[in-house]
């Protein structure tokens, strides 16, 4: 008897047998038609064996096995079952999370792509010479190609049936040759790559010392530094010897920049770009193309993690510390802390690159697990570090948001005609609106946040669940029209700088200016070529870009994230902090950075004036130590929401009682269930307990006991519960 265990997309944690008389072992990986519960659905094969637990006359036959696409390979399936009891989701959805949709459905042809055609060495020696003056279509073809030196798979589509015969023709002469899935006209640039520093011809020479062999690196260089540099010509080196290399960004905006660098350095290599602004079609030929060896470089957000990749000899994550790299619904898994898995499981290197580290990257790296590779200086000997001043709103008072001293370096920048950026990590035209006589704000009706108010289409939103209503003319608690906007917000802060800066081209860059679809490669663009004399604009505007002309940053209301609750915001700030001021002077333009604080004595802005990120972390890693937070301690998350609080509590409640802790246990630590901080979240109320262990693999012993526990507890529908391991946000 063959049987085959199936992994099913159902939150059901554990695999599922069928009959298959035609499987066999070559067939682990491969997808599988399968009926389950009177429909048929797509899975993937993850063992094939001769007995099961399932009585034999209950056990139901397989459908078509998908023998064309090649197999999921073992690494790969290692990957998801790790992934799967780490964090303790059904396998059978890890596997289906990381898998491309059309391959998920059973959907695609398994086919490539159709190739595209380029002149053979005999092809270019052809002129038109060589062809007779009436054979038209021929000559038009000859020209075509050694114009464009390539006709691509669109461009040949879109050809008439009779040139596409004569290619065939040409082929058979051998002037043209098929190939698959090149860049478009990167084939023809010529990048050389810059001689490295010396403090990155160090850490290129460390890394390529060591590869074939799993080593963490975490490469800790200051904004400016030439990190890119780093990645590029160590991924040079693994190309050249026929290997693969898999590059963690992010987000999706910032792709796209760091995609055309890779291009531009590689333009021989197929680079396959995933991120979540890819059709279905797209992802799978990306997919496809990696896990058949043939892409050289593949480049995406944290879903990338799941690339089969054969020939995979490094792993770069960039801006490690970056929240993205967590997924926070589903399956919430840590790209970056699986890519250390991965990287262990396929005995390469990983590099963790950023200018400011998680706090966890550093604290390895400190404590010698992680090796520590840092660039102290601008790889660019004219772009300076920027000089950044504190501003102190207790003794100058901002009007509107903006302070004197912004005014005047702001206005500076104009009559020199260089770019600014007034940086606001909130948009909108002013986050609450405010009864002046009754103190009301305006908060939304499902969730406990307030409105932000939108001034130009005269709306309140809440940005957690997108509701929203007119601005209301008079306050609704007390009749007085003297509702007020409060507090600031990029639309507003627009508003304040065209009446102070009538003159200037004043470019807003927030999520709501870049809502629709181009307009974020269209402002870019504008920036670049130097259409915008003063941006306004939201974290966006932080994250790795490279503006040559930018020469000052002002911060507006970073004070928000000091004393919050997030035992993460601090880290937070300072990254972003780093970041943005990072944006400053990164050619021959001296940079300065204005924060406007009513803290300037805060340790973490002193630290940052000196952009000393090893101070500040230090500092901050004993206060961890001392509070009983990450890195120190492990912690895991049990959430449950419902539509009323006091069923999500009692839920809890009942889990709590299951974890027999003290007897079993005595490492871990439950505290009481308690709402949520945010509580109420698109109308569902919400609570949460928190687990602790001093480590892992306490915790991980616990949590697999334990979830199973909870997962066979009785619960009312209306309640829905999930855990979250190594959780970002408490
Ligand atoms: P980081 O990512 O560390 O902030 P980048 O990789 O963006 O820094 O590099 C900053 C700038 O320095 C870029 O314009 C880059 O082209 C340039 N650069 C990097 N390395 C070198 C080098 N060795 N020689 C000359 N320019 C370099
Ligand atoms: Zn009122
Ligand atoms: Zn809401």
């Amino acid at each position: 008897m063959v049987i085959i265990r199936v992994a099913l997309d159902v939150p059901i944690d554990r695999l599922f047998d069928y009959l298959a008389p035609d499987a066999d072992t070559a067939d682990i990986g491969r997808c599988v038609r399968v009926p389950f519960s009177s429909r048929q659905i797509s899975g993937i094969i993850i063992s094939v064996c001769e007995t099961s637990s399932v009585p034999e006359g209950k056990l139901k036959y397989a459908g078509q096995i998908d023998r064309q696409t090649p197999p999921l390979p073992q690494p790969l399936l290692g990957l998801f079952e790790f992934c799967s009891r780490y964090y303790h989701h059904p396998i059978g959805q890890v596997v289906m999370n990381g898998l491309p949709v059309l391959l998920r459905k059973f959907k695609h042809t398994g086919k490539e792509q159709p190739p595209s055609w380029r002149l053979t060495d005999t092809g270019k020696s052809i002129t038109l010479a060589d062809l007779p003056i009436r054979a038209k279509a021929k000559r038009q073809l000859i020209s075509l190609l050694s114009e464009h030196g390539i006709i691509t798979a669109e461009i040949c589509k879109a050809m008439s049936s009779h040139s596409r015969k004569l290619l065939h023709e040409f082929k058979d002469l051998g002037w043209v040759e098929q190939f698959t899935a090149l860049p478009e006209k990167a084939v023809f640039s010529t990048a050389s790559s810059p001689a490295p520093t010396a403090e990155q011809a160090q850490a290129i020479s460390e890394i390529l010392d060591r590869t074939g062999t799993f080593t963490p690196w975490l490469l800790n260089g200051i904004t400016g530094s030439g990190k890119t540099e780093v990645y590029l010509q160590v991924t040079a080196s693994l190309l050249a010897q026929q290997k693969q290399v898999l590059i963690l960004v992010p987000e999706i905006n910032l792709t796209p920049q760091l995609e055309a660098v890779f291009r531009k350095r590689f333009p021989g290599t197929t680079l396959v770009s995933l991120h979540s602004g890819l059709n279905n079609s797209e992802r799978l030929q990306g997919w496809l193309q990696a896990q058949r060896g043939k892409a050289g470089i593949v480049l995406g957000t944290r879903l990338a993690i799941f690339t089969p990749m054969p020939e995979l000899s490094l792993i770069i994550v960039d801006e490690e510390q970056d929240h993205s790299f967590k997924q926070q619904d589903g399956l919430r898994y840590s790209a970056r802390d699986l890519a250390i898995y991965r990287a262990r499981q396929a005995n390469i290197p990983v590099i963790l690159g950023s200018a400011t580290p998680s706090l966890e990257s550093y604290h390895q790296a400190r404590t010698g697990r992680y090796r520590l590779l840092q660039l102290h200086s601008r790889a660019i000997s004219q772009a300076a570090l920027p000089t950044i001043r504190c501003i102190d709103l207790r003794v100058i008072p901002a009007q509107e948001g903006l302070s004197e001293p912004v005014l005047d370096a702001l206005r500076h920048c104009l009559a020199r005609k260089q770019q600014s950026l007034v940086f606001i990590n909130r948009r909108g035209y002013s986050p609450v609106l405010l009864c002046k006589s009754c103190r009301w704000i305006a908060t939304c009706k499902r969730c406990s946040s307030r409105l932000v108010v939108h001034l130009r289409d005269r709306q309140l939103r809440c940005h957690y669940c997108g509701d929203q209503q007119p601005v209301s003319p008079a306050c609704p608690q007390c009749g007085d029209p003297d509702v007020l906007p409060f507090g600031h917000g990029t639309q507003r802060v627009e508003a304040a700088l065209i009446r102070h800066f009538p003159e200037a081209r004043i470019l807003r860059v927030d999520r709501d200016s870049i809502r629709h679809k181009g307009a974020w490669q269209q402002m870019l663009d504008r920036i670049h070529r130097g259409e915008a004399d003063i941006l306004v604009g939201t974290q966006l505007l932080a994250k790795g870009h490279d503006f040559p002309n930018l020469a000052l940053v002002c911060a507006l209301n970073a004070d928000a994230s000091l004393y919050s609750t997030d035992f993460r915001a601090e880290e937070h700030l300072f990254a972003q902090l780093i970041q943005v001021a990072g944006r400053a002077g990164r050619a021959n333009v001296p940079g300065s950075v204005l924060i406007q604080t009513e803290f300037p004595q805060h340790p973490l802005y002193q630290a940052l004036i000196r952009q000393d990120y090893a101070a500040y972390a230090q500092a901050h890693l004993k206060e961890r130590r001392s509070a009983g937070f990450p890195p120190f301690v492990y912690l895991a998350v049990l959430r449950a929401e419902a539509p009323v609080l006091t069923d999500a509590l009692e839920f809890l409640r009942q889990a709590a009682a299951l974890a027999a802790v003290t007897e079993n246990y005595p490492h871990i630590q439950l505290f009481d269930p308690v709402p949520a901080h945010m509580t109420r979240l698109k109308g569902l109320e919400r609570a949460q307990l928190l687990i602790q262990a001093r480590s892992r693999r306490h915790l991980q012993t616990f949590l697999g006991d334990w979830h199973q526990r909870i997962t066979a507890l009785p619960v009312h529908s209306r309640i829905r519960w999930h855990l979250d391991v190594d959780p970002l946000t408490l």
